[in-house]
């Protein structure tokens, strides 16, 4: 569908002064040239939310050229953070970690989103009342320390308890036993917090998410965004992780041999959760864990050119219509032929795209597609329900 990315991401110090001044300027006279990649914008059908527009409005703040206010501070919320941007920009600029910095400027001139007023209470709120309900649903699957763990994610914890049981029966089908999920006073590992922009309170709870794992040699992540945050974020905060930490999918895809094939192979189709796809390289392993199981099909937009499905940088809170309506469009091509299953590696991605599936089309989580596929039985606690708090 697409003539193919060019851009090069990585290519800056996003979060450098200097690089941040020299991305906004070139965005600001550039020729829009990557104003078809955001999916922002195309759902929401509005130019202010174009890449080049939203780094020129940042631009104009810097500068001091307009003030902070809600109204001057909106487009900065409007990215999910995805970097399709970034893929089709000759100068490898990174208009989505810029903006979550245009985010954290606003915040502290003291305009947070409107939808975010009160957000690091909120977080805190939530963790306690998430890590609760893990302990209660999962205790005797519950560890501080071992060789690999387990770190569900704050959005399976709410709303895919079935995701995670569903992880917890194939790893004991496949041998893996000794997996235990990370038990800790966290169910998030702070992407949230450098959405909203909160750097401070991020920084703070990195340090205690990285004390979490630490009994561990090796965690498997089972959210996109918060696998790029550990590997990328808290480095760049200057919070070191000595556990390796990986996806769900590096830990089931070799594993995957040791589950037995139905007689009937399916066809799924998989959606490469933007995080993955350009922060994280965790395309090839969703593939192959999926693979010994169905055929798995590609949407038009896949791998590297994949498109984000709305759960990305707080969308989901601050526009909730757009992000509802990105997730639509990332299904409508399975709708148009026919329906099916569309398997994902993200816990937020699997609530999104659930939420907004027509009657034909059917969303699992990695864990529980390849549970389904092998016929590993599994039972869930109740979870919220997919319209409820995010
Ligand atoms: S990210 Fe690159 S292509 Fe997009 S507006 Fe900025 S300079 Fe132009
Ligand atoms: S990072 Fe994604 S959502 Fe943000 S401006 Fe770029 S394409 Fe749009």
């Amino acid at each position: 569908m697409s003539a193919g990315p060019s851009g090069k991401p990585g290519k800056h110090e996003p979060f450098s002064a200097d690089s941040v001044s020299r991305q906004l300027d070139y965005c600001t006279y550039c020729p829009k040239m990557c104003r078809h990649s955001c999916p922002v914008s195309t759902a929401s059908g509005r130019e202010t939310y174009i890449p080049q527009v939203k780094m020129d409005r940042l631009n104009q703040l810097r500068l001091g050229r307009s003030q902070f206010t809600t109204e001057s501070t909106d487009p900065l919320w409007a990215c999910t953070g995805c970097r399709h941007c970034t893929m089709y920009c000759d100068h490898g600029n990174e208009p989505g970690l810029v903006l979550f910095a245009g985010r954290a400027a606003a915040v502290d001139h003291g305009v947070p989103h409107p939808a975010l007023v009160g957000y690091s209470e909120r977080f805190r709120a939530r963790e306690q009342r998430l890590s609760a309900q893990l302990a209660t649903g999962f205790k005797e699957h519950m560890a501080t320390e071992g060789d690999i763990g387990y770190w569900p994610g704050c959005d399976a914890i709410d709303k895919g308890a079935a995701d995670i049981a569903a992880a917890m029966a194939l790893f004991e089908r496949v041998g893996l036993d000794s997996v235990k999920i990370v038990e800790a006073p966290q169910a998030c590992a702070g992407y949230p917090l450098l959405a909203a922009g909160h750097t401070d309170l991020f920084r703070w709870h990195a340090g205690r998410v990285a004390a979490s794992l630490r009994g561990f040699r090796k965690v498997a992540i089972n959210c996109s965004a918060c696998l790029y945050a550990i590997r990328s974020q808290y480095a760049a905060e200057g919070v070191s992780v000595r556990t390796e930490v990986v996806s769900l999918a590096d830990v089931l895809a070799p594993a995957a041999n040791n589950l037995a094939c139905s007689l009937n192979r399916r066809t799924v189709y998989y959606h490469d959760p933007c995080y993955h796809a350009r922060y994280n390289n965790v395309v090839e392993a969703p593939r192959r864990a999926l693979g010994g199981l169905a055929e798995v099909r590609e949407l038009s937009w896949a791998k590297a050119d994949t498109e984000c499905c709305g759960g990305g940088g707080l969308l989901p809170k601050t526009m909730p219509l757009v992000a509802d309506q990105m997730a639509k469009r990332r299904l409508a091509e399975v709708q148009a032929t026919g329906g099916g299953m569309v398997v994902t590696s993200c816990a937020t991605c699997t609530f999104m795209l659930k939420r907004n599936a027509p009657p034909s089309v059917e969303v699992a989580n990695l864990a529980t597609a390849m549970a389904q596929l092998s016929e590993t039985p599994f039972t869930a606690p109740p979870s919220s329900p997919l319209d409820d708090e995010i």
